[in-house]
């Protein structure tokens, strides 16, 4: 029998970019659930924002309103962890700190049962890593969602050094059953995506910062003659630039700094700034 049904509750740590997608796609399979936010109304938030995209679909005729109301009303939001104890599956998408990370599945293996299987959506950190301060380091696992959640098809199934199979399977066939594309992977830095796309985020930083072209212009390129969906600028801009960069610092240091992963200066004063791109109205573009 498998470890998930779509009665098994779902909780998601996190509603920014990619805790809120995440929560439509396991609301989307018909999975209840919880979804906290450390930050003060950010869950709510994150819910209404859902809401409103689903809106869209609605008026494209690709969804009912009776759809989306059950969807959405399958999504609570709760204001405590302690109220993740019913999860089957906690799913972690929270700010990329390893020591963050630990703490919050620290306080879910006291909230939540044994057998409750605990994710990290992390894009770099060892997994690894995050299970070595857990008392049960084998429910931990990777399940690494690509933005946006609800469209992208890939996952990235993680397992850490003491990962157990069995939850590396079942997290395979739940991904598969909520519509994915998972592949297995193992806990190396950045895994596979993060790792082969360095360099298409700092080669074009590189060429940006020489002066070889402007962000636009190599944005254009990459698009027009590359055939990608979207340049390392605009891209950057949506992934969040805290997030890029605290993922490019991190595979820099896990490489022992490897030159070939250096972060750049230039999304450095972006995070300073707080122009993190898309969720803040401002990052190499103006969303205001
Ligand atoms: P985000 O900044 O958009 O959202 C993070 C949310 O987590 C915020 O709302 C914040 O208030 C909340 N949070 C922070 N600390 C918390 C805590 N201790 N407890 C509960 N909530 C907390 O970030 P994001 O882009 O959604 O990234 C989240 C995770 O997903 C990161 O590990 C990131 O590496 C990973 N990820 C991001 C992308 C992407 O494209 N942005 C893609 C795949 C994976």
């Amino acid at each position: 029998m498998s470890m998930f049904t779509t009665e098994s509750v779902i909780g998601v740590i996190g509603a920014g970019t990619m805790g809120a997608g995440i929560a439509q796609v396991a609301a989307k399979a018909g999975h209840p659930v919880l979804l906290f936010d450390v930050a003060e109304g950010a869950a709510e938030r994150g819910r209404e924002g859902l809401a409103k995209g689903l809106q869209k679909l609605v008026s494209r005729g690709r969804m009912s309103a009776e759809e989306v109301d059950t969807l959405i009303g399958r999504i609570q939001v709760i204001r405590s962890l302690d109220e993740m104890a019913p999860a089957a599956l906690v799913i972690e998408a929270i700010v990329e700190r390893l020591e963050v990370k630990q703490s919050v599945f620290g306080q879910l293996e006291d909230i939540c049962s044994e057998q409750t299987v605990l994710a990290t959506n992390t894009s770099s950190i060892s997994v690894t890593a995050i299970g070595s301060t857990l008392k049960r380091p084998q429910n931990l696992i990777g399940m690494h969602f690509f933005n946006p959640a609800p469209i992208m098809k890939l996952v990235e199934v993680i397992s850490g050094l003491d990962t157990q199979p069995e939850i590396a399977s079942a997290i395979y066939d739940l991904s598969t059953r909520w519509g994915k594309q998972p592949v297995h992977a193992k806990s190396t830095p950045g895994f596979i995506v993060n790792r082969v796309a360095r360099p298409f985020y700092a080669e074009g930083l590189r060429v940006y910062q020489e002066g070889g072209a402007d962000t636009a212009t190599i944005d254009a390129i990459i698009r027009e003659a590359g055939g990608f969906r979207m340049g390392p600028f605009e891209l950057t801009d949506l992934i969040g630039h805290d997030v890029n960069y605290a993922v490019t610092c991190s595979v820099y240091a896990a490489y022992y700094n490897d030159q070939r992963f250096l972060p750049s200066l230039i999304q450095q004063e972006l995070v300073s700034a707080g122009h993190f791109g898309r969720k803040s109205g401002k990052g190499f573009y103006d969303y205001s």
